[in-house]
């Protein structure tokens, strides 16, 4: 893995900013047509690389870090890469071709495909840091913060003080997962806060749970998952996070975080509850990285979108010989026919390796996907897939059919359209996730076989007749 030095820069034929699903496959979708040209992967951490759905299992100690890689060392050396780690950009000069980093090292590309993913979004929450007398809550209504009147200092939230404070937390690296293992062991953590029950949030419980963290979830709207889980499927967790002594607060905010001693120790709701606490994480989703493209130039109008950068289906940005992919990117959600930012794993993956085999000189098309979420909490699996709650779909043409099994915490939602299924909601047992995304992806018409898809004994035997030949020949299985 050398580096070769031109001029006081580094020079490459291909450059990645991204060292992860996205990058990572770029690079091998680049090799599958160009065997020697220098390919250059640039990521601003010190990992060689590492699985980020499995950051949650290392906090748990379910991993560890030598188990959590997805390519190990010989993958560069097999494909002929050259890594650059700690290198942070900081601007891309399109015109030059040229990528800066923070601490003044310049790499130059004849192409490029930035997959820097995506970075956690910081909501406005108020940070009111109280002497030692203070206590949360007293002296804390909004004027009396605002004005300093109260002689409470408060500011908005930003991405410095959650570096700074002791106890505040994000949760989309390894170095995040390391950071908090570090501070949990050390300081007994007993209690935490998490603000958001999307995917994250709901991965940093399963993990902060298992480490004996009592969790207490503020979600913002009126059920967990929001995107993907309906009301039943939120409640089955709920309870059980009842049941654990911890709680999911919906439809709830969190307004002020207290800070004494640069530590966190309460944060308060939109109704004014004060929670206390030894710990904050903050999930309240991520959005697209895109702080590097210099917001004044025409290219970052080009190339940056409502969702993400926009590429076509060749994953070719505006800009010429620039490509992106993965969480960075706006994505087509190919159920609803729309343009939408889906941070998945696999489909960057796909992603990855259409920007790359077209980086190399093939025209290889990414159509699109569709979301796929899946987690697992005090043994209650769950899985959603696709459109789970279709809310401007045709109600004519729309069935949607339902098992709930309270008892056993079993909860079955299939939603098809014309015929179609084009979302699958399992809690509970998610044997048959597999086949559903199967049928989903290849809109299979399961006209014939509605009354079987929520029958425990639904498999492949009951499939129509044309769409398993194509599982046998391999047609079917891809997604
Ligand atoms: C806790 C958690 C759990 C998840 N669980 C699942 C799951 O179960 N299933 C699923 O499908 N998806 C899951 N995801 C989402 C999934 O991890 C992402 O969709 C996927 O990692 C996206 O890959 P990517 O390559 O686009 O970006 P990322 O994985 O975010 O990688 C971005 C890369 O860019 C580099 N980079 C960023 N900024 C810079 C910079 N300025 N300079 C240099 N390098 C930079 C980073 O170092 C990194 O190498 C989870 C995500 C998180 C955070």
């Amino acid at each position: 893995m050398s580096n070769i030095l031109e001029d006081n820069h580094l020079k490459a034929k291909y450059v990645i900013i991204g060292n992860s699903a996205a990058g990572l496959s770029c690079a091998e979708g680049i090799r599958s047509g160009d065997k020697k040209a220098k390919i250059m992967i640039l990521t601003n951490e010190k990992f060689d690389n590492y699985s980020k759905p499995l950051i949650s299992y290392f906090l748990a100690g379910k991993i560890d870090l030598k188990n959590i890689f997805f390519k190990d060392h010989d993958f560069y050396k097999k494909h002929s890469l050259t890594l650059l780690k700690d290198f942070n950009v900081k601007k891309i000069n399109f015109r030059n071709k040229e990528i800066l980093s923070w601490d003044d090292k310049k790499v130059i590309y004849e192409k490029l495909c930035i997959a820097a993913g995506g970075v956690p979004i910081i909501p406005q929450v108020e940070l009111a840091f109280l002497s030692e007398k203070e206590e949360p809550g007293n002296n804390s209504n909004d004027s009396h913060i605002k004005h300093g009147r109260s002689g409470i200092k408060s500011r908005i939230i930003s991405e410095i003080d959650i570096k700074n404070i002791d106890g505040i937390f994000t949760f989309t690296t390894m170095d995040d997962s390391l950071k908090i293992k570090k501070y949990v062991t050390a300081n007994k953590i007993k209690e935490s806060v998490i603000l958001g029950g999307g995917l994250i949030g709901l991965k940093s419980a399963e993990s902060l749970l298992s480490l004996g963290i009592r969790i207490n979830i503020i979600e913002m709207s009126g059920r967990l998952l929001p995107s993907s889980f309906d009301k039943t499927a939120s409640e089955i967790y709920e309870k059980a996070f009842r049941d654990k002594k911890s709680s999911v607060s919906v439809n709830k905010t969190i307004k002020r975080v207290y800070i004494k001693n640069n530590k966190v120790v309460a944060v308060e709701t939109g109704d004014g509850k004060v929670i206390y606490t030894d710990m904050l994480v903050i999930a309240a989703g991520v959005k697209p990285n895109i702080d590097f493209i210099d917001e004044e130039t025409e290219e970052r109008k080009n190339l940056v979108f409502l969702r993400g950068i926009k590429t076509d289906k060749y994953m070719r940005t505006e800009v010429r010989d620039v490509f992106a992919a993965g969480d960075i990117v706006e994505n087509k959600n190919v159920l609803k026919n729309s343009i939408e930012n889906i941070a998945i794993w696999p489909l960057a993956v796909r992603q990855g390796m259409a920007a790359g085999q077209n980086m190399a000189g093939f025209f290889k098309e990414y159509s699109g996907g569709f979301p796929m979420n899946s987690v697992e909490i005090f043994d209650i699996p769950g899985v959603a897939i696709g459109i789970t709650n279709p809310d401007n779909f045709d109600k004519k043409h729309l069935e949607i059919i339902t098992d709930y099994n309270r008892d056993l915490n079993v909860y079955k939602k299939i939603v098809i359209f014309e015929n179609k299924i084009i979302g699958v909601l399992l809690i509970g047992n998610i044997e048959r996730a597999g086949i559903f995304s199967g049928l989903i992806t290849n809109k299979v018409n399961v006209g014939k076989i509605k009354d079987l898809l929520l029958k425990d004994d639904f498999g492949v035997i009951q499939l129509p007749a044309e769409y398993k030949k194509h599982l046998v020949t391999g047609d079917a299985v891809a997604l």
